[in-house]
């Protein structure tokens, strides 16, 4: 692999590759978004590489294991590749200040809009150039994450943000992944 930096796209899980369903822990929960693939073809066509990183308190909480975040990852990873989708590398966080499992009730740096998680996937991928890079999302903490980082961010409409004033703005605001898709080109 070489160690020209990489352009990354940080790709949300919930709410943003698969219909947020609250606590999504089963694979039979797995709905993908309507074109989703579409979406992620046109960033691979365009030179990025692709990376989940997903906040999963539910392991803190007492909801499900990580051993469940892990297979549901994997599977994300695995119907994506049947429609020819790259996923390159992936990080959940297990954390949460307010959870009920004493092991993962804490503040941490992997939880977004904590930047941690970037630094597992760089881990993996290599020197990444955050310049070049975009984090997309559908909550303001994947948006802060991107600033955070010096990226550039999407960020999704979704029921869990308003349209209360954002500072620093997104640098697209999207319906979908399709449409960021669209915007991104145009950039
Ligand atoms: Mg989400």
């Amino acid at each position: 692999m070489s160690d020209t930096p990489k352009k990354v796209i940080f790709l949300d899980r919930d709410g943003t590759l698969n219909i947020d369903k609250h606590f999504v822990h089963r694979i039979e929960q797995v709905e993908l978004v309507d074109g989703v693939s579409d979406a992620l073809r046109i960033f691979e066509g365009a030179g990025y590489l692709l990376a989940i990183v997903t906040n999963q308190s539910g392991v803190a909480r007492g909801r499900f294991t990580e051993a469940d975040v892990q297979t549901v990852n994997n599977y994300v990873r695995t119907i994506l590749a049947e429609r020819g989708v790259h996923i390159r590398a992936m990080a959940y966080c297990p954390y949460h200040i307010e959870g009920t499992v004493p092991k993962y009730a804490m503040d941490h740096e992997c939880r977004k809009p904590n930047s941690g998680m970037a630094k597992q996937i760089e881990a993996v991928l290599g020197p990444i150039d955050y310049a070049k890079s975009w984090s997309i999302g559908d909550k303001i903490t994947d948006h802060e994450f991107g600033v955070k980082l010096g990226m550039r961010t999407v960020l999704l409409r979704s029921e869990n943000w308003t349209n209360a004033p954002i500072d620093p703005v997104p640098t697209v605001v999207a319906n979908t992944l399709v449409e960021a898709a669209q915007k991104i080109k145009t950039l």
